[in-house]
Parts: structure tokens; C-alpha cells; sequence
């Protein structure tokens, strides 16, 4: 499904590379759940960029369903993007004049589905994370959490093959946390999602089956979640 080879990564500041990722490797079976974790500044967010292709790695190669993305051009890394991969971001990321169903439909308005195609599968989405009764409203009618689920609907109504999330909790409260990780592990459960979630949460980490961890740019543990190791 997804297969990380010897990926490493420096931001340029003008002559200067600062290496934020060094030779990271590791493999995600499909219908996996992983959390991803290291503390501020370890290159989580980093590694999951690359892994979405939002952008380009220094070195090493990402395969995704068996294509190369580092590889592809623009065009067909976008075109790539929009039928393979799903992100849900921190800040939900919803676009404020388009009611909840039409943020869920904009995807597939790129695939040129059809309407009443968009419509069916963005209501029976919005139906199965909760937020059946919404569909009309706008984001800012909607909680917090409310508008993570909605995210979450979007990240799935293209069927990725694997859907990325960079600390989809981190804006909400601890209840409403706890309800966000119960629904991404239904979705993973019952619709075989695969998903890599980027968290400090240590219930994610505690429920994910496994875990990777960074530190200073390497990847310092892969397995069962076996507590803190600091
Ligand atoms: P995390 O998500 O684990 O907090 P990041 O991947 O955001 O970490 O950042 C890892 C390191 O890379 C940090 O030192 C950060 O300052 C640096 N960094 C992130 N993005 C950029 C960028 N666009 N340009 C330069 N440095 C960056
Ligand atoms: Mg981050």
C-alpha cells in the first residue's frame, strides 16, 4: 500500500540545508491504522507532507498502490492525489460559503461526477459520520468537532487508497477528541480505511495498533504502542 524507502529531507534557507528527515523506512499494509508521533519539531508533519505528495522529498522514494510519487510531474502527482490519497487537516479546512454536502462534494466536482452521483455519496458519507441532519448547514453553524467530521467525510468520498491526518484533534476538547478517534477507528474498522494520524494524543497512540515514532528526523520506533518511552 504505502512503502517509505531511505526518505530523507532539508528545508533550504539560501545556502544553508537544515536535514529535518534522515533515511526513514517503513512499510503500511492496506487497512492499517498508525500513529504517527515525536515531539514539536521531530519532521511529523514533514514525513506526512511527503507522503501525500504536497511536496518533494530531498532523496529516497514513496510508493503508493506501487507508483513512485517523488517521480511524477505536477500534473500527474495532482490527478494522483485527487483518486488516491485523503487529508484531514488540524484546521478542518472547509470552505466557508459552500454548505457541509458541497465541501464534501468539491472532490468529486474535480473528477467531473455527476450531480446527483456527488450528492448520494456525500449525504450517505455525512450519514455515517453522524451529521446526517447537516447536510444544508454552513461550517460555521457547526462545532468543532462537528466540522472535523465533515473533513473526515471529504478525506473519503474520493475512496482513497490511504488517508493522512496531521493532529486532527488537536483544536478540540478532550470529549469531543475521544469521539473524533472512536469515529476514525469505526471508519478503519468497518470500511477497511487506511490511516496514518499524526498526534501528541496518547489515547490515538494507545488505540492505533501500531505506532511510529520520530525524534530529531528518525524514525526511533516502529511497533505495538508499548507506553511512553520519552
Ligand atoms: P512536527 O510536525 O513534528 O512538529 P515539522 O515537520 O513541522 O515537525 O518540522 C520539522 C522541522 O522542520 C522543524 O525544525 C521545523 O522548524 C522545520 N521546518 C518545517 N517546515 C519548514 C519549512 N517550510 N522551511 C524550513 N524549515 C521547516
Ligand atoms: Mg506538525
Amino acid at each position: 500500500m504505502l512503502a517509505v524507502n531511505q526518505l530523507s529531507h532539508s528545508f533550504k534557507n539560501g545556502v544553508e540545508a537544515t536535514p529535518v528527515l534522515n533515511e526513514i523506512d517503513f512499510h503500511i499494509a492496506k487497512g492499517e491504522m498508525v500513529a504517527l508521533l515525536g515531539s514539536s519539531g521531530s519532521g511529523k508533519s514533514t514525513l506526512l507532507n511527503l507522503m501525500a505528495g504536497l511536496m518533494k522529498p530531498t532523496t529516497g522514494s514513496i510508493l503508493i498502490d506501487g507508483s513512485p510519487i517523488e517521480k511524477m510531474s505536477e500534473n500527474q502527482l495532482a490527478e494522483f492525489r485527487r483518486s488516491h490519497i485523503g487529508f484531514i487537516f488540524q484546521s478542518y479546512e472547509l470552505i466557508p460559503h459552500l454548505t457541509v454536502r458541497e465541501n464534501v462534494e468539491l472532490p468529486l466536482v474535480f473528477q467531473a461526477v455527476k450531480p446527483k452521483e456527488r450528492r448520494d455519496k456525500a449525504v450517505s458519507l455525512l450519514t455515517k459520520v453522524g451529521l446526517g441532519e447537516k447536510t444544508e448547514m454552513f461550517p460555521s453553524q457547526l462545532s468543532g468537532g462537528q466540522q472535523q467530521r465533515v473533513s473526515i467525510a471529504r478525506s473519503l468520498v474520493t475512496e482513497p487508497a490511504i488517508v493522512f491526518a496531521d493532529e486532527p484533534t488537536g483544536n478540540l476538547d478532550t470529549k469531543t477528541e475521544k469521539e473524533i478517534i472512536d469515529l476514525l477507528i469505526e471508519l478503519n474498522g468497518t470500511l477497511g480505511i487506511t490511516f496514518v494520524i499524526v498526534t501528541h494524543e496518547l489515547e490515538v497512540a494507545r488505540r492505533a495498533r501500531r505506532v511510529i515514532q520520530l525524534r530529531d528526523g528518525r524514525l526511533v520506533e516502529d511497533g505495538a504502542w508499548a507506553g511512553e518511552t520519552g
